[in-house]
């Protein structure tokens, strides 16, 4: 069945959305967004589109019965110092080690990353979460791509590269070997990673909720659903 409906939190943007979606199936995972600062709206949106009943999460309680989170991108800065000062950054790490999966887009694979770098490559103090793999540099593209909408061949994802928006974004500088890369862009300074994975972690250099393309949404909503499956075997 198909509806013309409102997401939770959207009259705090009245007007911004008309776009069609399916109505979630009894069977559709729960994904959260942290709703801290950020895209959250257009997050909330693509998850719907993707077949998720989505709701911004603002406090550790709704941490509960989430099959998913996604981490949007906006400041690192604000979104971890936020997190921490409303106490979420020890329950969200409890959450990913009971195998939640997370989807770090933009500063959300800050967020993820065990550190993080400024543009020059020197050490950024900021709250991070710690738990990928992963080494990333902060607004790394410099000026000149300072922002801009590009096409990425992703691994795994049917139907060629994404369009998605680069706006500050950081790159994985370096990743472990329990990491795959699952995206990279060519750039003066070499290839550089955009997109990886950690078992159930993705991260995301990008925004992929701006440009109206839900693949990415839709990998990540099956990646929480088969997590919920292998919890509740039937
Ligand atoms: N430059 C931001 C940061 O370092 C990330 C930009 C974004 O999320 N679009 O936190």
């Amino acid at each position: 069945m198909h509806t013309v409906e409102r997401v939770p939190g959207e009259e705090l943007a009245p007007g911004t959305v008309t776009a069609e979606r399916r109505e979630p199936g009894p069977d559709a995972p729960l994904i959260g967004v942290l709703a801290l600062q950020g895209d959250v709206l257009e997050h909330l949106r693509m998850l719907a589109e993707a077949g998720a009943r989505a709701v911004p999460v603002k406090r550790a309680a709704e941490l509960a019965g989430l099959d998913g989170l996604v981490i949007p991108g906006g400041e690192s800065t604000t979104i971890g110092r936020l997190a921490d000062l409303y106490g979420l950054l020890d329950p969200i790490r409890a959450r990913i080690g009971d195998g939640l999966p997370v989807f770090g887009t933009c500063a959300g694979a800050i967020l993820l990353a065990s550190s993080a770098l400024s543009a020059d490559g020197t050490p950024s103090a900021q709250p991070l979460l710690g738990v990928m793999d992963t080494v990333v540099r902060r607004n790394a593209f410099g000026r000149q791509v300072d922002s801009a909408e590009l096409d990425v061949g992703v691994e795994g994802l049917e139907g060629g590269p994404v369009r998605v928006a680069f706006i500050r974004a950081p790159w994985i500088e370096s990743a472990g070997p329990g990491v795959e890369v699952l995206a990279t862009v060519a750039t003066p300074a070499g290839d550089k990673i955009v997109v990886a994975r950690q078992g159930r972690l993705l991260a995301s250099a990008f925004h992929p909720e701006l440009t109206g393309d839900a693949r990415l949404h839709r990998l990540f909503v099956d990646l929480a659903r088969r997590s919920r499956q292998d919890r509740e075997p039937n």
